[in-house]
């Protein structure tokens, strides 16, 4: 395989993540295609020391203070940007690809940040769409910057759209695995831990998206991430259970015709994918083997046993601020279950009441959207302390 006549220059925000990690994995197959220029991490100093080592990024960004400083002591010869201005900072430098990786609400700006300096991004993490995906967009376009989907479903999208007009699309199926507890009856769910919830069956995630995939969340999340990313509304955005993740997603044209995007159950290749479009190139990894597949099953979704997807669908059709409501709403439960303060089933019973408290606005300006994800929070959190106090 020819190497690229020169390196393709990318940073990595934050890399010490299961999407980081594989990124660098990635990476780590091609040593004459990229040059790493900034990696990131919030706390783990220690995990992205040998990364430095490894790759030797000429930016370190750590949010945390105490790590800034731990990482510091350990003399790599990479210069350290402090604080959430410093995951900014990196992600304006200029590269050929920031493949944004952030978890949550905080990568909004690093992904702006990257965007505003013309920087082409690889988004992974889908908060940003949801808080903002119009202003997203729009700054992409101003900007005359690439935005190459990493979430897997919105990869096979992405991939299944080429070349084809987005006014012939019917709808596009997003396919869902359903996650670990699809099937099980809701008062079985009660008792769920946090350990048993990020235990998904298919695919190996970091444990914010887990718990997502366990409440069918993120398939509300990634209902809104569709709708800007490929500019469609939401009632032409489907979702179906295929239990089997090998399906990633699918495109229904007016004419009947589907188009499906098929691979393994790993997240290396919608990164490879991005981070080397518009070529295709070799991979050493492990491909499917339509040979030993035995069966592809889809099924409607169960919107009575899972209503964070319902919740979803309402915010994603009221537009404007909702959605950055319920994408607070949700990250406040899900910190909160994972810290064993409320019950599994009450996830969604925190995003429900916040919904109804927080009033949206249809402005999608950036400083709306902060205000409604702030109030989101805080009501998110009233409704939390009232379950704790009621337990
Ligand atoms: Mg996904």
């Amino acid at each position: 395989m020819q190497p690229p006549p020169r390196k393709r220059r990318i940073s990595i925000l934050t890399s010490t993540g299961s999407i980081g990690q594989s990124a660098l994995a990635v990476v780590r197959h091609y040593p004459e295609w990229f040059e790493v220029v900034a990696l990131g991490a919030n706390t783990q100093w220690d995990v992205l020391a040998e990364q430095i080592r490894e790759f030797k990024p000429k930016y370190a960004a750590v949010v945390d203070p105490y790590a800034a400083e731990k990482l510091a002591e350990e003399n790599l010869g990479v210069e350290i940007l402090k604080g959430d201005e410093g995951l900014n900072e990196a992600a304006k430098v200029p590269v050929d690809t920031v493949l944004c990786a952030v978890v949550g609400a905080a990568g909004l700006h690093p992904l702006l940040s990257a965007i505003g300096a013309g920087n082409r991004v690889a988004v992974a993490n889908k908060e940003p769409f949801v808080m903002a995906g119009k202003l997203v967009m729009e700054e992409a376009a101003k900007h005359g910057v690439a935005v190459l989907p990493v979430d897997s479903e919105h990869n096979a999208i992405f991939q299944c759209l080429h070349g084809y007009e987005k006014s012939d699309v019917q709808c596009i199926h997003l396919t869902a695995s359903g996650g670990p507890f699809y099937g099980k009856p809701r008062e079985t769910l009660a008792a769920v831990t946090p350990e048993q919830a990020v235990r998904h069956p298919t695919w190996n995630m970091g444990e914010k998206i887990s718990v997502d995939s366990a409440t069918l969340m993120n398939k509300g999340l990634e209902i809104v991430e569709a709708m800007w990313l490929f500019g469609l509304p939401e009632s032409q955005i489907n979702v179906v259970i295929h239990p089997q993740s090998i399906v990633h997603s699918m495109v229904e044209y007016r004419d009947g015709n589907i188009l499906a995007q098929m691979g393994v159950t790993d997240m290396r290749f919608p990164i490879l994918f991005a981070l080397t479009w518009p070529e295709r190139v070799d991979t050493p990894m492990e491909r499917l083997d339509l040979t030993r597949m035995n069966v592809l099953t889809f099924a409607e979704p169960d919107f009575a046993e899972f209503p964070c997807l319902a919740l979803a669908r309402r915010a994603a059709a009221e537009g404007g601020t909702a959605t950055a409501i319920l994408n607070a709403a949700n990250e406040t439960a899900v910190a909160a279950f994972r810290k064993h303060h409320i019950p599994f089933l009450s996830i969604s019973d925190v995003v429900g009441a916040t919904l109804d408290a927080c009033r949206a606005s249809q402005d999608y300006s950036l400083a709306s959207v902060m205000d409604a994800d702030a109030r989101a929070r805080e009501t998110a959190r009233g409704v939390i302390e009232q379950i704790g106090s009621l337990a």
